[in-house]
């Protein structure tokens, strides 16, 4: 090795192996681990996947979700359902299908369901508590809500009704680029939204895409930062993919390899989070998931959305998870096991104590 290279060597390893043991990051750090020239992220994705094991074990935690309804009344320029999109024929699933597919995940031993929709208002607060009472009481599983931004009085009364976790993702930290991404939205509200889920005892999920257009490598470390400062439960991190019917078509997808590194680095600086190798990665790459679940993620949520409905939810074209709840889940069980890891059917709860 040359002089040069062996002490960039030293050095790279020398902030892995702070990093390995907890030593917190700064934003300069989280910036050099997101440029590590291509030769050293192997050993990054290997320190993540250590602590990762150290911190959450090396089963996998599944969550069912359900996509509910693909109508929405934002215009966000990067996904599929915003209004804006004429083309995309829309659904509403009724609280009966709604009911009928929770029980089929409580049949497949999952126990914990993640109801997601676009921000469609015709599910008040009302409906969406009746229909959290009924889960609750007819299959007893954990709901995880992911319905965008509402009012406090809202979030207040799901908790009450029994939801338990609720993802909203930031998305990006930079404050700009979120205004011109979501036309008559502003950073601060969802910002606000988080606070309070997390002020109600909701565990809390958030996250961001990576690839966003003008997200340099400084933005993403911020992501990572703002992830660690929330001190969020679970993490969602995945590759912006462009869709063609919306503002951002032609434009290029996020990185594989970028959005590995932001992910390991999540695990890195959060240590015991739940951190999904999400649906996104495995649109963007066939091994996408896989490598994510080598590179720090431990958690998987395969799709229950009934079949009529699935392809309707098009927030970005690729998405994998086709046919019945049964073949999806065999196929994860062989993906999980082909890299030596197991399925955890449990709750899947954060364990705090184990925190650095
Ligand atoms: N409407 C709710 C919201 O926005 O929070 C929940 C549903 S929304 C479809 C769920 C997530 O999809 C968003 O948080 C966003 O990160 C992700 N998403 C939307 N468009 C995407 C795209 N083109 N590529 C990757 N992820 C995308
Ligand atoms: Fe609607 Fe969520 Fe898509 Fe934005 S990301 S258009 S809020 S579904």
């Amino acid at each position: 090795m040359m002089a040069k290279e062996t002490s960039i060597f030293k050095s790279v390893a020398n902030l892995l192996g702070h990093a390995e043991s907890g030593v917190a990051l700064t934003r300069e750090d989280i910036i050099t681990l997101l440029k590590l020239p291509g030769n050293y992220t192997s050993a990054l994705f290997a320190a993540a996947d250590r602590v990762r094991k150290e911190q959450v074990g090396d089963e996998i935690l599944l969550r069912g979700i359900i996509e509910f309804s693909n109508i929405c009344e934002r215009n966000c320029l990067y996904c599929g359902l915003r209004k804006g999109n004429t083309k995309l024929s829309r659904y509403r699933m009724s609280e009966d299908e709604i009911l009928a597919t929770a029980q089929g995940i409580k049949k497949a031993c999952i126990n914990t369901v993640v109801l997601q929709s676009g921000e469609d208002s015709f599910y008040n607060a009302c409906s969406i508590c009746r229909l959290i009472e009924r889960i609750r009481r007819e299959t007893d599983l954990v709901i995880t809500l992911s319905i965008g931004e509402r009012n406090y009085d809202d979030y207040k009364s799901f908790k009450q009704a029994g939801a338990n976790r609720y993802l909203l993702k930031h998305e990006i930290t930079n404050t700009a680029i979120y205004k011109y991404l979501r036309p008559g939205c502003k950073w601060e509200d969802r910002i606000r939204c988080l606070i309070w889920i997390k002020e109600l005892g909701f565990e809390t999920g958030t996250g961001n895409m990576v690839g966003l257009p003008g997200q340099a490598v400084e933005v993403l470390a911020d992501d990572l930062l703002f992830m660690k400062q929330l001190d969020a439960d679970m993490l969602g991190i995945g590759p912006f993919i462009a869709h063609l019917d919306t503002p951002l078509a032609g434009i290029g997808n996020g990185d594989l390899d970028l959005t590995l590194r932001v992910l390991a680095v999540s695990r890195l600086i959060t240590r015991n989070v739940n951190i999904p190798a999400t649906t996104a990665l495995a649109a963007l790459h066939p091994q996408g998931r896989l490598r994510a679940l080598q590179a720090g993620a431990n958690v998987i949520m395969p799709d229950f959305t009934p079949e009529i409905y699935r392809s309707l939810y098009d927030i970005y074209p690729g998405r994998k998870d086709v046919g019945s709840a049964t073949k999806i889940i065999g196929q994860l069980e062989k993906e999980i096991h082909s890299i030596g890891k197991t399925i955890n059917y449990s709750i899947g709860q954060r364990q705090i104590s184990k925190s650095v």
